[in-house]
């Protein structure tokens, strides 16, 4: 298959001139992961850095979910047939599982992304910052402020974290996540 990839113009020294275009066509088996690709092209993995995560919440509709992964060349994951066959879709990726754990296996087995866990709000992908805990006690439940030491916000909607009771759990997903990239 072909896939279209464009290089920014700062990565431009690893790859031939074929790939400096706006839209250089690139084969590929398919089956490997586009990180592959890309480093098999010159680019070495750590340069690739906008190889980043979107999601949209609340759901905004298949047409700018579409137009969107077009505009900012982003691979559309999805469980909707119809949505990965919406002919405007930079690319596209069927998600097999119902399971949400199994889901995220797939995404890190199949696409192997460079992972920075706890750097990102939950509920709107934002960049978090650490904050101290009186920069945040407002936005916290009673009992949080004695009990929790760690606090971070988000840089776009102002959402508080902090490690909580359910830490533990998190840890051991973030875990599996990282051994699940490095295989
Ligand atoms: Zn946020």
């Amino acid at each position: 298959m072909e896939i279209q990839l464009t290089f920014e113009p700062r990565l431009h020294l690893f790859v031939g001139p074929a790939q400096r275009t706006a839209e250089a066509s690139v084969r590929c088996d398919g089956v490997s992961t586009l990180g592959h690709v890309v480093e098999s092209l010159g680019v070495p993995l750590t340069e690739v850095g906008a190889l980043d995560t979107a999601y949209e919440n609340p759901d905004v509709g298949d047409a700018a979910l579409a137009a969107r992964s077009a505009a900012e060349e982003r691979i559309m994951l999805s469980r909707d047939r119809g949505l990965l066959h919406r002919r405007e879709l930079f690319a596209g990726a069927y998600i097999y599982s119902h399971r949400p754990a199994e889901q995220l296996d797939e995404v890190l087995i199949r696409f192997a992304p460079p992972l920075a866990p706890w750097t990102r709000c939950t509920a709107c992908n934002g960049e978090l910052r650490e904050v101290s805990k009186e920069n945040v006690s407002e936005r916290l439940p009673t009992g949080t402020q004695r009990t929790y030491k760690s606090f971070a916000e988000c840089t776009e909607c102002g959402h508080a974290y902090w490690r909580g009771a359910h830490a533990g759990h998190l840890d051991e997903i973030v875990q599996h996540a990282l051994e699940q990239v490095r295989r």
